[in-house]
């Protein structure tokens, strides 16, 4: 440990600690737009500057080292002046248009501009309409907003390992873009939205589906059903500014029905259906020599890495549709049926953590005679400007249970949420499934929290099961490459496209809360600890469907609405 001087205060750093990280672990702050923690800094944006005494120039706090005795002055009227400036010069050939952004109120860029008390405009530079991106089907890019922090292009190769989007052209010219310019649809991207997440301005987002919504609710001929997933009861509340890890599960079903939805149901239960599919599926594979290990399908952003990056393992992947897609195609088939509803009445709306779920419910495999499962997908980002449209006052609403004939779920199915969840669900239910009797210990946690790799080995009936979770697709890629090299002890992999699983999905609130993410997976893993119905096989709604309508895990009916195939496509970067 080392000392140094902070603005005349005597502080204690490691000797490793930049100025900026221990001068934040000293509870102080100094504001970057490139800057992300847990990354090697690189220097984008010199927001950071500071004067260290001795050194002539400004110096960037987030790249420069502390060394014993260092004197630091984080907000001198030089380093203050100079943020300013360079807050000038960045909004000199931006677009002013807050009022009509998606990130007006929730902008690094807006904020740092307000906090640095720039009120009128200093520069004016050369400003070119650039074209908007709007060909995927998940995110819409508009690089007129863009500071070329360049977060996005970081988290796409350093953590996902995708590298779709990159710096393109040179000078004032700059810009991220995709290999040949061509639309963000025609490239490698998988649809994660983790781009979003860190995006410090409205450069990019999702591609809205709020109008599409809008328009079915106010339709007399539609009858909208609207699914939740999981994830979403625990991050909804953080979207309307309450704290990070609330749950609001029961509300968030009142508001649904206050809003117009004429059916509320938890995707959760879905996840349930997910496991007696997969699980059927993992013990058909183990007792019939088949291909193993087996991994998990219900990310759709893993989907498309797979079929773009590791094709070969195509034959390892669950078959089982995501429980988005297993619940929209319930809906229209079974609770039409059961409704007397002509499936094209249905409008069916899905509430997700995900971008890369508008891109799954857009598969042309995802519908049955060309009626699609789901025709909308809107995120918790999506969910909290509609309620915040309709005024609906989550203080005061009374909770309210989901409808039947799907409003029981277990908590099995909820932890899908977490990475490690749908592991942990399938290890209980597969367990029961093999044996005929009950896990004494529910509890699978080696494959909690959020490492990006977690392993373990479960004895059932004398065979030692080994599993894997990995989340982030960096992190998938290792696992991959070890199977590939010839690893054998793996029977089942479990994998999330997003760090830390659909708790971080790119759908999610943009928090300035760094244990935001911890207080969601906290949330999680508390409502599974404190309710009783906690396996996916015991769910009696799951036992009644499959009486009344699918016979049995992987029988005719299953394969047809509930299963799917995974196509090969091409690298573009
Ligand atoms: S990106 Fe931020 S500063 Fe730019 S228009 Fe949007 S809200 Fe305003
Ligand atoms: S959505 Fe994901 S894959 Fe696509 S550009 Fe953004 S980070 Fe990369
Ligand atoms: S799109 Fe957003 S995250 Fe990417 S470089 Fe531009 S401002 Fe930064």
């Amino acid at each position: 440990m080392i000392q140094i001087e902070v603005n005349g205060k005597t502080l204690t750093a490691k000797e490793d600690d930049t100025i900026l990280s221990a001068v934040r672990k000293a509870g102080l702050n100094i504001p970057t737009l490139c800057h992300m923690d847990g990354y090697p800094p690189s220097g984008a944006c010199r927001i950071c500057v500071v004067e260290v005494d001795g050194v002539n120039g400004l110096v960037p706090s987030c790249s420069a080292g502390v060394r014993d005795g260092m004197k630091i002055k984080t907000h001198s009227q030089r380093a203050l002046e100079a943020r300013k400036t360079i807050v000038e010069l960045l909004l000199a050939n931006h677009p002013d248009d807050c009022n009509y952004c998606v990130r007006n109120e929730n902008c690094e860029l807006q904020s740092l501009a307000a906090e640095l008390g720039v009120r009128r405009r200093t520069y004016t530079g050369r400003r070119e309409m650039l074209r908007i991106d709007a060909s995927s089907p998940s995110i819409v890019r508009d690089p007129n907003k863009c500071i070329l922090c360049g977060r996005c292009v970081r988290v796409c190769e350093e953590v996902q390992g995708v590298a779709a989007i990159d710096f393109t052209k040179r000078g004032s010219r700059a810009q991220i873009g995709t290999a040949f310019d061509q639309g963000l649809n025609l490239s490698c991207c998988i649809n994660c939205g983790q781009c979003i997440v860190v995006c410090p301005t409205g450069a990019l987002a999702e591609n809205s589906h709020v109008k599409l919504v809008l328009d079915a609710l106010s339709n007399p001929e539609k009858f909208c059903v609207v699914q939740h997933a999981p994830a979403i009861s625990v991050t909804i509340a953080e979207e309307l500014g309450c704290t990070a890890g609330s749950d609001y599960d029961g509300k968030m079903v009142a508001a649904l029905r206050r809003i117009g939805f004429d059916r509320v149901f938890d995707t959760s239960f879905s996840a349930d259906l997910t496991i007696m599919e997969e699980g059927s599926e993992l013990i058909h594979r183990v007792k019939n020599n088949g291909v193993l290990p087996m991994i998990t399908s219900c990310s759709p952003g893993w989907i498309k890495y797979l079929e773009t990056f590791y094709p070969e393992f195509r034959p390892n992947v669950s078959t089982c549709k995501s429980p988005q897609q297993m619940l929209g195609a319930i809906i229209k088939s079974y609770f039409a049926e059961r409704e007397g509803l002509k499936p094209d009445k249905v409008f069916s709306v899905s509430i997700m953590p995900c971008t890369a779920k508008k891109f799954e419910a857009n598969r042309p495999e995802m519908a049955q005679d060309g009626i699609p499962d789901v025709d909308a997908v809107l995120t918790t980002r999506e969910l909290g400007q509609i309620l915040r449209m309709f005024g609906v006052d989550m203080n005061t609403i009374e909770p309210e249970a989901a409808d039947t004939p799907f409003g029981t779920r277990s908590t099995a199915g909820k932890i899908f949420g977490a990475s490690g969840g749908v592991m942990e669900a399938a290890v209980r239910s597969a367990y029961f499934l093999l044996t005929g009797t009950e896990l004494s210990n529910l509890n699978l946690e080696a494959v909690r929290g959020l490492e990006g790799v977690k392993e373990a080995q479960v004895e059932i009936n004398g065979l030692k099961v080994g599993v894997a979770v990995a989340s982030g697709l960096g992190n998938a890629a290792k696992l991959l490459e070890q199977v590939k090299a010839g690893r054998k002890d793996l029977h089942f992999i479990e994998i999330m496209t997003c760090p830390g699983g659909c708790i971080s999905g790119g759908g999610q609130p943009i928090s300035a809360d760094t244990n935001a993410v911890k207080a969601r997976m906290k949330a999680l893993y508390q409502i599974d600890a404190s309710e009783n119905l906690r396996t996916s096989h015991t769910n009696p709604d799951i036992k009644r469907i499959y009486e009344e309508f699918l016979g049995e895990p992987l029988g005719e009916k299953s394969h047809h609405l509930l299963h799917t195939h995974y196509a090969q496509r091409e690298v573009v970067r």
